[in-house]
């Protein structure tokens, strides 16, 4: 009988400036489908206040990240913000090869990377733009994570960020939360549904036209 026919998982690249809302929307996007798993990056860069080794990043030496990068164990890496970060390999390997959906919050440096690599068939990019920038430097201070002088650097660099909206296949404008969430999930809804994600479909159709087969 007809089950369900399987796919192959889907790389999903969120890029942004910072502030931009990424963060919540990676987080809305999970709880409604928990199968969905989250790429954790390594970085260089100092845990800020409530950051979990594993959990938001994987925080290491520069040392520790160049050898992880000569061992050929990276996905992508980038220099952002004078810090290295990078999508190690495996994980992600390992969920797509389970049909699983992998998702990633990276720059545009890394999504252009991992779109020309042997995974970019796989690749769907979506780039959250703020409602606009005074807007976008509000939720950077409500952060109150870091200090003004990092948060003027964030500044300058969201404008080269937006700068590569048009390289995405998709555009949301985070005006709000609740909207952007939802049209996400429309976006991933589709794109699982394409025919060439569906791997077993061809199967499937056999089963059909046997079942035809049958009936003669
Ligand atoms: P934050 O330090 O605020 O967590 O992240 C700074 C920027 O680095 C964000 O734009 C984030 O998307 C980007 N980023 C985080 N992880 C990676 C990664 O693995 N690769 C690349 N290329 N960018 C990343």
């Amino acid at each position: 009988m007809a089950t369900e026919a399987a796919r192959r998982g889907i790389l999903i690249i969120l890029s942004s400036p910072s502030g931009a809302g990424k963060s919540t929307l990676a987080h809305a996007i999970r709880d409604w489908d928990p199968s969905i798993a989250f790429s954790v990056s390594a970085t260089t860069r100092a845990p800020r206040p409530g950051e979990e080794d594993g959990r938001e990043y994987w925080f290491r030496s520069r040392a520790e990240f160049e050898a992880m990068v000569g061992k050929g164990e990276m996905l992508e890496h980038a220099e952002v913000f004078d810090n290295l970060y990078g999508s190690p390999k495996g994980p992600v390997e390992d969920a797509i090869s389970q049909g699983r959906d992998v998702l990633f919050d990276i720059d545009w440096q890394g999504g252009q990377q991992i779109r020309q690599s042997s995974l970019g068939q796989d690749v769907v990019s979506i780039f959250v733009l703020p409602p606009s920038i005074t807007e976008l430097e509000s939720r950077l201070r409500a952060r109150a994570q870091d200090s003004d002088q990092v948060i003027a650097g964030r500044m300058q660099k969201s404008q080269a960020e937006i700068s590569h909206w048009a390289e995405y296949d998709y555009v949301l404008i985070n005006s709000d939360k609740d909207r952007a969430a939802a049209e996400l999930r429309t976006i991933l809804g589709a794109e699982r549904l394409k025919r060439a994600r569906q791997s077993a479909l061809g199967e499937f159709v056999r089963g059909l036209n046997a079942e035809f087969g049958d009936m003669q």
